[in-house]
């Protein structure tokens, strides 16, 4: 890394986590626009989308430091905690039936429902015999696969944030022939619209604020969170991943409450714009077309996945290998017997509520989605020690 890009990185973290001065402000801004809305709104949620959001939550304590009856919320955004357990369990067969699986590190130890030949993740396979590399993006499947020439598939698994990558290689003519792309590729917007939506039939005050995505924003642009702040009518703030950045977007989402606004509004000025990266976008919609999509836990969303378009169809997994999509009926008990991923991933329930928790679903051996990647909600609950101790740290230090 160059000096300058150091310094650059420095500075960001003398503002935007080593700042305890901020954060005081912060919270107190925080805490006298509650007290204005308690009146009329009681308790009520702000959730983020995005799993490392959770994870700056979580791992900075910053529950502690909100005022009592404004509950932050995980929303569904871990890519490994909503694809669905079928495409696992296909890209399984496909590794026994000698077809070369790439896959993230996350992704690789998701447990699936149901096990095929003695394996339940693409981890188990590997160990029986099933060629499974693990790969930190497409580029590296691109240089193994030609350099192997077997068949190989690539599973696709993320957000709009991958999708550019994904179309860049399709639309360049980066893979080889032997290599076939599985999107599994999930978009934001409509999860969010129909997380929401599920629990304002279900609770009575919710969701009040969403702080949405910075990475996924980017390519996005903060302009495609409108839709969700309209329906909902409650702000939406596109918000950065730093602890200040965070009391920044709750702040901003209270300050917009009390005004009676419900704006999209964009604390991560120093890397999301109204528009996004329109050259993206414009890849993304060449390479992919957006179809109704299976989030695991929640169900079938409508215009909420990217499968690759008909010009691209020779470097389609599903086509070429004749996998059909999910039937619905995979969709609805999609996952493990006690595991309360379904409502983890909506905010609904916390992860300390889960009977499995910390018992029988660990880390290392995770049972539901939600344990497995380090944006998965349970992982990052487990990891930080959020089953209480937070609130009994900052209750003895006389924080709250
Ligand atoms: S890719 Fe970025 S925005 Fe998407 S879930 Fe991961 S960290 Fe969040
Ligand atoms: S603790 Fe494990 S089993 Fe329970 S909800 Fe989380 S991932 Fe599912």
């Amino acid at each position: 890394m160059s000096e300058e890009a150091s310094q650059t990185i420095k500075s960001l973290e003398k503002i935007f986590r080593n700042n305890a001065n901020l954060a005081k402000t912060l919270v107190g801004y925080i805490d006298k626009f509650y007290s204005k809305l308690q009146k009329d709104f009681g308790s009520f949620k702000i959730m983020d989308f995005c799993g490392t959001h959770e994870w700056t939550i979580t791992h900075y304590g910053l529950r502690s430091l909100m005022p009592e009856g404004l509950e932050l919320v995980a929303g569904p955004g871990c890519p490994v905690c909503v694809t669905p357990s079928y495409y696992i369990e296909n890209a399984i067969r496909l590794g026994f039936e000698g077809i070369v699986i790439y896959t993230y590190g996350d992704v690789y130890r998701l447990p699936s429902l149901k096990p095929l030949n003695g394996a339940s993740s693409l981890a188990e396979a590997k160990a029986l015999g099933a060629e499974i590399k693990i790969v930190t993006g497409i580029g590296d499947a691109i240089l193994d696969a030609r350099a192997h020439g077997k068949e190989a598939v690539f599973l696709g698994i993320g957000f709009e944030t991958v999708a550019s990558g994904y179309a860049q290689t399709l639309i360049s003519n980066l893979l080889p022939e032997n290599l076939k792309l599985m999107s599994l590729v999930k978009l934001t917007p409509p999860a969010m619209i129909a997380t929401v939506d599920i629990l304002e039939k279900e609770e009575e005050n919710s969701v009040k604020g969403i702080i949405a995505p910075g990475h996924v924003s980017t390519i996005i642009g903060a302009k495609s969170w409108k839709p969700v702040a309209d329906r909902h009518k409650i702000p939406v703030v596109v918000t950065g991943f730093e602890p200040i950045d965070v009391l920044i977007a709750i702040a901003e989402i209270l300050k917009q409450l009390v005004r009676g606004e419900a704006k999209v509004s964009i604390e991560y000025t120093r890397a999301v714009s109204w528009e996004g990266d329109l050259k993206a976008q414009e890849m993304i919609c060449r390479a992919f077309k957006v179809v109704e999509d299976a989030w695991r836990g929640i169900g079938f969303l409508p215009e909420s996945g990217l499968r690759i378009s008909d010009h691209f169809a020779s470097f389609d997994a599903f086509r070429e290998y004749g996998i059909p999509e999910i039937a619905p009926e995979s969709c609805q008990a999609d996952l493990p017997k006690g595991c309360r991923c379904a409502e983890v991933v909506i905010g609904k329930e916390k992860p300390t509520n889960c009977p499995l928790f910390m018992k029988k679903c660990t880390p290392s051996s995770p049972v539901g989605p939600c344990m497995v990647s380090l944006e998965g909600t349970c992982a990052i609950w487990a990891r930080f020690g959020a089953n209480g101790l937070a609130d009994r740290i900052a209750d003895e230090l006389e924080l709250r």
